[in-house]
């Protein structure tokens, strides 16, 4: 394999022990969007917050990259939700300093081809409802239904994020109203919700056509998070103009204005501890930054069976707790550049998810137990299609994104080998598994044989690399209901000084994460200095 050459898309500051200030009010493991949006919200209540960010780029999973003469995103293909002053829209506005700026995609964001059928998801609550009646007639009851039962669970979030904020008093004494805002329904299998409103498979193979979002197939993941991502997009997809890098690179000067800083390079070793009490971060470097407030949005699993000390995780009982929560699925990446601009080559702003048949449970276990059996689902997405910058930054090109999950122990016995140089036998097998993905590719935009310039391959191995998922976790941990249950699992936890940011605190997404930023702010100044936050950013 042709040596790859790095990228030369970098946005954060290097980190050099030396470059550091003398003291931070915070610092913060991770520079994903949930590091970024905790570190932009306590620097706008006048903290000086550090970010410590592995990688040699800022922006976690909103990272792109640059190759020859493409770009790509790792971790972005469209986030919903941000076409009108939203909640969430409101607060990508007030961390970039409306820097930020968002591109529609096409009016059927989603594509589902279940088998040899085609269904779409179009923008809209209503366009959507009457898309789907339109090729379900025997089913409106059930549309309607299911509609409805977004709604609840809609309207029932703000309370389990809220229960997510509380110390285990107050969740004690709020539980009576917890209980009556958060429905059971969240927390049953989507497949059982599913089944109840209909017997159509090709119908609930259609509503749960996004299952990739969050990584678990209809009958293994919690109705909660279904919903909250139907809900996400049902208004339509939008892609951040300029590409997804620019996420971070417009909420950094917000951290640097109080004189905090987002230090790249900077792998954090381990979390220093005196007793169960938090008094800063040891580098990999040796170099050792004094704090008594630290916030990982490195992820649970990072945090706890990496940076902490065994005996204090156990002291404090999350022994027992960890093992009720798993990592995701990893996933398999094409990175796909054409020398022909996506107008020319008809390329779409529209998401395609490929599935073998409606029945994605069965698929995965299939899957999962033959490589050779067919990908339970293959997502592609077109970014420059999408981004209408994309023209300025790299002319006569476009781009093409292909997703598909991949069991990370697959990978395993090539762990600890080097990024670029793992050896032939997983260059092989790597480059099968990617063949396989591009003919799903050409099947179904078949003007694309033959004009494809260059495409790679990133396996479980590479998030490991770029994004310290130590299982290349595509979503963090799974979102099934087990996982969804755990009252601990939030900003605060039993260690002092010692708090929890990202996708693991609420649920995957980029949205997700940001909240989770919101939430753990919050958590951490108090009622009243976030009531006043809350003022600025929603009023
Ligand atoms: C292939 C893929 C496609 C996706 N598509 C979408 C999409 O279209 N829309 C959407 O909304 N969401 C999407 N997501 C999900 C979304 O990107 C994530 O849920 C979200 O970005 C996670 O943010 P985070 O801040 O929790 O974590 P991350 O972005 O993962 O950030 C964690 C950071 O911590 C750093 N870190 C870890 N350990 C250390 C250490 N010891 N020292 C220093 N730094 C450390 C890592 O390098 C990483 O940068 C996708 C994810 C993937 C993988």
């Amino acid at each position: 394999m042709s040596k790859l050459k790095a990228s030369t898309l970098r946005i954060g500051r290097r980190y050099r022990s030396n470059r550091l200030a003398e003291s931070y009010d915070a610092l913060i493991i991770g520079s994903g969007i949930g590091g970024l949006t905790t570190a932009a919200l306590l620097s706008d209540l006048g903290w000086r917050v550090c970010v410590l960010e592995q990688h040699y780029t800022a922006g976690g999973y909103t990272h792109s990259y640059d190759r020859n003469g493409y770009e790509w995103d790792v971790g972005v293909h469209y986030i919903g939700d941000v076409g009108a002053k939203t909640r969430s829209r409101l607060l990508f506005d007030y961390i970039s300093a409306d820097k930020l700026k968002w591109a529609p995609m096409a009016d059927e964001y989603d594509r589902f081809y279940v088998g040899d059928k085609v269904f779409s998801a179009v923008a809209g609550k209503q366009q959507f409802r009457d898309n789907l009646v339109a090729r379900f007639p025997d089913e409106e009851r059930a549309v309607d239904s299911y509609l409805g039962l977004l709604d609840t669970v809609g309207k029932a979030m703000s309370a389990y994020a809220i229960s997510r904020l509380l110390k285990p008093w107050q969740r004690r004494l709020a539980w009576p109203y917890l209980r009556l805002r958060t429905p059971s329904l969240m927390f049953r299998n989507t497949h059982e919700v599913l089944s109840e409103l209909t017997q159509d498979d090709d119908l609930i193979a259609v509503l749960t056509g996004q299952w990739g979002d969050m990584g678990l197939p209809p009958k293994r993941s919690a109705f909660m998070v279904h919903a909250m991502i139907a809900r996400h997009y049902m208004h339509g997809g939008y892609y951040p103009v300029g590409g997804s890098w620019r996420i971070a690179e417009s909420i950094i000067p917000q951290i640097q204005k109080t004189g905090g800083e987002v230090f790249t390079y900077a792998r954090v070793k381990r979390i220093v501890l005196e007793g169960q009490r938090v008094t800063g971060v040891e580098m990999a470097d040796g170099h050792r930054i004094n704090c008594d407030c630290v916030i990982s949005s490195a992820g649970l699993e990072n945090t706890f069976n990496g940076l902490l000390p065994a005996e204090s995780i156990k002291k404090a009982g999350y022994d027992r707790l960890l093992e009720r929560v798993r990592p995701s699925i990893a996933h398999l990446g094409v990175y796909i550049g054409l020398k022909e601009t996506a107008e020319q080559l008809g390329l779409p702003k529209t998401n395609f998810w490929i599935y073998p048949g409606n029945d994605s449970d069965a698929a995965v276990e299939r899957f999962l137990k033959d490589p050779q059996a067919p990908f339970p689902v293959v997502y592609i997405s077109f970014p420059s299609a999408k981004d209408p910058d994309y023209a300025r930054r790299h002319p006569g090109t476009a781009t093409i994104e292909i997703v598909a999950p991949a069991p990370f122990e697959w990978f395993k016995k090539w762990q600890g080998t080097s990024w670029g140089q793992r050896g032939d036998e997983y260059d092989e097998f790597k480059a099968q598994l990617g063949e396989r993905l591009m003919r799903h590719l050409y099947d179904k935009l078949p003007q694309l044989k033959g004009r494809v310039d260059y495409f790679e391959v990133s396996t479980p191995l590479s998030t490991d690399h770029f994004c310290a998922y130590q299982h290349g976790e595509l979503y963090g941990l799974d979102h099934d209901s087990i996982r969804l249950k755990q009252t601990w699992l939030g900003p605060r936890t039993r260690i002092k000084g010692l708090w929890l940011t990202g996708q693991d605190v609420l649920t995957c997404g980029v949205t997700g994460a940001m909240m989770a930023g919101l939430l753990t702010t919050s958590a951490i100044v108090g009622v009243r200095k976030s009531a006043s936050l809350l003022k600025r950013i929603y009023s």
